[in-house]
């Protein structure tokens, strides 16, 4: 068939590419609490596919690269990968209190104190994203959306997650008074007189937390499609969801079998989905992290999960996650087996936060050159490396990612400012860690990842060469989006 209406430069022929078969896997994912660039093993014996072998033939009139070797420059580019994504906590904060773009006290005031005004009474206002250092770093109190708020229940998490800010309301059907103490791995903020000021910390935002309503099946089924057409809008053809955001086993498992499987059966999973189910759950960080796992342990079911043909992905943050994750794949080592096969994967929309506060943390020598966001030094250490976009932490946007992994800052900040340039990718490079490695990754190069005779012809038309942000242009508009040669976005 011929796609007719292409905007721009460039006319796309799909052949016949039968019909879309959307895919769902199981991976485990252990550690958690070890955060971080994600250690992905690829089973190469096994049978990971499900896509069968496609018969979809492009033809192309332009110039835009492919990814492929063998044809590297085409007029389309293949469908983007967000190799790690929180699908449903995604979709669901779409529909709520959104503050990431709040600069001043004043708009944070505003915004909650809308929302206040509108929730019903007895419902909650959630959402958040916020972050205080874009007004100065002065940290909210409740007192701030007194009286629009009072009677309210209000909880709107940091852009980090790890912080909270409630309301009034909200702290006192917690029971939280001056008496409460600290719970361990948490911090309750109080003034000088002891009382709750709004602010909880890691584990205390479990005080509030707990009294969310959980969301039904019936919000996560449109939490799941909310997220999938926005993951469209950015070119997402392919998301890796790393499960609930905190980690949850049982909810990992209760969202796969009642969210992901059934929509999948009845054909309503609007993007590729590779589901991934923590195994454990995250603890806090002190100085190198909390290892929550033994390395025997991890050892063990990397092997034993290996020999059951699933793919394993450990989830690290560090140094030493990273090499405790590695030697524990080497001891998983089957004999005969020469060498890992691991895809590690790594989030490079973070450089852009993190740079602000990464040399504090941990100091200069160990966030030093080549040693955070190496991404150089991993390509030219041989390692394979797929992106992700860890949304809702981050924007789901694979090509601010491809940006931030060439440039390493902002697009607002002066050229040639970014963080550690010598690690800095070429846009070729971070676009195949964005298709061909993310495809890779997930098991699925015979059938996705580039634009090559053969495979679905999952992929995106941008408003210009991805190419070119090489030179510092534009981050390109994502025009449309096809998924196995169906017009999904933008049609
Ligand atoms: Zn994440």
């Amino acid at each position: 068939m011929i796609k007719q209406g292409l905007p721009g430069y460039m006319r796309t022929r799909v052949a016949e590419t039968g019909a879309i078969l959307l895919c769902l896997y199981v991976q485990l994912f252990w550690g958690d609490c070890l955060c971080g660039s994600t250690v992905v093993k690829q089973q190469a014996e096994c049978e990971v596919g499900g896509v069968p072998a496609g018969e979809a033939l492009i033809v192309f009139n332009g110039t835009i690269w492919t990814g492929d070797p063998e044809e590297p420059y085409a007029d389309a580019l293949a469908g983007l990968f967000d190799a790690h994504v929180h699908l449903l906590e995604g979709g669901q904060l779409l529909g709520q209190l959104d503050l990431t773009d709040v600069h001043s006290k004043h708009d944070f005031v505003s915004a909650i104190a809308a929302a206040c005004e509108a929730a019903d009474d007895g419902s909650w206002v959630l959402g958040g994203r916020w972050d205080e250092s874009n007004w100065g770093g002065e940290l909210p109190a409740a007192s701030w959306i007194e009286p629009a708020c009072r009677g309210k229940k209000v909880y709107l998490d940091r852009l980090d997650g790890h912080m909270a800010f409630v309301s009034t309301a909200a702290g006192s059907l917690a029971g939280i008074h001056k008496g409460t103490a600290d719970p361990e791995g948490g911090r309750i903020w109080r003034d000088s007189q002891g009382a709750f000021t709004g602010l909880l910390a890691d584990a205390a935002m479990r005080l509030v937390n707990q009294h969310v309503p959980r969301a039904d099946l019936a919000a996560k089924h449109r939490a799941l499609q909310t997220a999938a057409q926005h993951l469209l809008t950015q070119g997402v053809t392919m998301a890796h969801d790393m499960g609930p955001f905190p980690p949850d086993e049982d909810r990992a498992w209760m969202n796969l079998e009642q969210v992901y499987l059934p929509a999948a059966a009845r054909e309503e999973l609007p993007v590729r989905v590779l589901a991934h189910v923590p195994l454990s759950s995250c603890n806090d960080a002190s100085t190198r992290g909390l290892a929550t796992v033994d390395i025997g342990v991890l050892s063990q079911q990397i092997r034993e999960a290996s020999a059951a043909c699933l793919q394993v992905s450990v989830h690290a943050i560090g140094d030493a996650a990273n090499d405790l994750v590695l030697q524990a794949y080497e001891e998983a080592l089957t004999a005969g087996q020469s060498e890992l096969g691991l895809t590690v994967i790594a989030n490079p929309h973070h450089i852009l936060t993190d740079k602000v506060t990464v040399l504090e943390r941990i100091g200069k020598d160990r966030a030093g050159p080549g040693r955070t966001y190496a991404f150089k030094s991993l390509l030219e250490a041989g390692a394979d490396l797929a992106f992700g976009s860890d949304w809702p932490v981050a924007p789901a946007s694979p090509l601010l990612g491809v940006y931030a992994a060439i440039h390493r800052r902002r697009p607002d900040e002066p050229f040639g400012s970014g963080f550690h340039l010598g690690e800095s990718l070429t846009a070729e490079e971070a676009l195949l860690a964005s298709t061909r490695e993310a495809a890779k990754a997930s098991g699925l190069l015979d059938s996705l990842g580039t634009l090559t005779p053969g495979k679905w012809a999952d992929m995106v038309v941008l408003s210009h060469s991805p190419v070119m942000m090489q030179s510092d242009a534009a981050i390109p508009e994502v025009l449309q989006t096809y998924l196995a040669g169906q017009c999904v976005h933008g049609c």
